[in-house]
């Protein structure tokens, strides 16, 4: 393929989809492409369905917005140097990666840049915050708060709302602890949503078809769609915990109770963008910058805090996410961009106003495709991302962001789970799968959720 321009216009030129395949994969995320790309490198058949018009799942790339690439869902390529194809990927595409590591922060307190007494005392807090969450079993983080700390509100916000989706009080120790330290870290110019889809390229998927049922009952499965059944010997299920626990699919003998616990207890956190794009005026906010502000009355998680001109498009993203940002995405979308321009208006001056072009809001936590923008485990509850994670009767395997061990929640853990668990699969119907003896398999996949990590 030529460039990441003409990658991003491809068109889907699907290969042959087989009718009764050996698998269905559900779902044409990063995990169900991942999951494909590995059975079929296993020797077996498959076809993917994929709910939505699209490929991707919350890799998603649009240009509709602002007139260039713009991320609603995942924007930052981050993860383990192995296994992972996506950094190569996007380099032999042509894609344009921007370091992100060691990003540049800055820090407004009211209407000016905080002083160095005031970055040092954010900067102490953040510490202080870590020091005490991490290395902890699995309680609230909450319950690990130190008392009387100067911009803890702040570094609570980043820390539990805008990484993990959840309010401090909401955050497990257990996911804290078990995440795995990144390799890169990289924002790409012409959309991580689009470097997704040029790897989905050619796979075997039915777009706009909706598993609507899975039959597990007797040998093999029956998957009900949108659009006919479908009879294999597997099905490996990508969809989110939010979906799972909708409803949306039926399964038949009903889940067991501990997975439909598992499910419970591993539910969707939020984090939602709202973009600001303004004329080109840059308020001396640097590219790729972080914008945070000191929150009134140190109430954490109200806030909305910016990632500045992401790869020189401009465009302030905004993002809020925990309870306050699920409050946000059911209101009005007019309302929540009124909300972080006048976030950002009281920073920079009420002429920002004049500069302001249009806002959007992402809608990750009213799609019915996520209900919500990646799992965290419930405080005490970490171990039930194993019980999400084991196949019923090797015939319904389960991957994607929220089973993927130490990369959980993350692009990069999505498509090492869907290539893990598409492994296993073709080891369970006999062929050089991953894991060598079925034996094994149990022990893998364990491995697979704590340790996958490479440096
Ligand atoms: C706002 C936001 C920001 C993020 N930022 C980052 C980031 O910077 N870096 C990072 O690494 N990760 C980030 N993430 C997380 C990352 O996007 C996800 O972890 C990853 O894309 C999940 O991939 P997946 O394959 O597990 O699930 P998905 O991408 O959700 O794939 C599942 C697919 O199943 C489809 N589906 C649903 N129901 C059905 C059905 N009934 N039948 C058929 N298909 C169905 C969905 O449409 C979807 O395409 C972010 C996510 C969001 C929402």
């Amino acid at each position: 393929m030529a460039g990441a321009a003409s990658a991003a216009l491809l068109p889907m030129v699907a290969r042959a989809q087989p009718t009764n395949p050996d698998v269905v994969v559900i779902g044409a995320g990063a995990a169900g492409i991942a999951a494909a790309h590995r059975l079929i490198a296993g020797g077996k058949t498959v076809v993917v369905i994929e709910a939505a018009d699209r490929i991707g799942g919350r890799a998603y790339t649009e240009a509709d917005s602002f007139g260039v690439p713009f991320d609603q869902g995942c924007s930052w390529l981050q993860g383990p140097r192995s296994g992972v194809p996506q950094v190569g990927l996007a380099r032999e595409l042509g894609f344009t990666l921007i370091d992100h590591n060691g990003a540049d922060e800055v820090l407004y307190v009211g209407d000016r840049p905080a002083n160095s007494a005031e970055l040092s005392a954010y900067h102490r807090a953040y510490e202080q915050i870590e020091a005490r969450v991490y290395g902890i079993g699995d309680v609230s983080a909450a319950s690990r708060l130190p008392a009387d700390l100067p911009f803890s509100a702040e570094a609570q916000s980043w820390i539990g709302p805008m990484d993990f989706g959840v309010d401090f009080a909401d955050l497990s120790t257990g996911d804290m602890n078990s995440y795995g330290s990144y390799a890169y870290n990289y924002l790409v110019k012409e959309g991580l949503g689009t470097l997704v889809v040029a790897h989905g390229q050619g796979l075997p998927i039915r777009t706009g078809v909706a598993a609507t049922a899975i039959d597990w009952s007797g040998e093999g499965v029956r998957v009900d769609t949108t659009d006919g059944t479908i009879s294999a010997a597997v099905c490996i299920v990508t969809v989110s915990t939010g979906v799972l626990a909708s409803g949306a699919i039926k399964f038949t003998p009903a889940l067991p109770v501990e997975k439909a616990e598992a499910i419970a207890d591993v539910p969707m956190g939020l984090l939602a963008k709202i973009a600001l794009k303004f004329d080109g005026e840059r308020f001396g906010l640097r590219e790729n910058d972080f914008l945070t502000y000191a929150v009134p009355n140190d109430v954490p998680a109200e806030a909305c805090y910016f990632l500045t001109w992401p790869a020189g498009i401009d465009v302030a993203v905004g993002f809020v996410g925990g309870q306050f940002g699920w409050d946000l995405s059911r209101a009005d979308e007019a309302e929540a961009v009124d909300f972080a321009l006048g976030e950002f208006a009281n920073m920079m001056g009420s002429g920002a106003r004049t500069h302001f072009v249009k806002g959007i809001m992402t809608d990750w936590a009213i799609n019915p495709l996520t209900l919500g923008a990646y799992a965290a485990a419930k405080p005490g509850h970490f171990a039930s991302r194993k019980t999400l994670a084991e196949p019923l009767g090797d015939r319904v395997f389960f991957a994607g962001e929220a089973v993927a061990g130490r990369y959980k929640a993350l692009l990069s853990g999505a498509h090492l789970s869907g290539d893990f668990i598409a492994g296993e699969v073709v080891d369970v119907l006999g062929g050089p799968g991953l894991c060598g003896s079925c034996e094994a398999r149990a022990d893998q996949r364990e491995r697979m959720l704590e340790a996958q990590e490479d440096e």
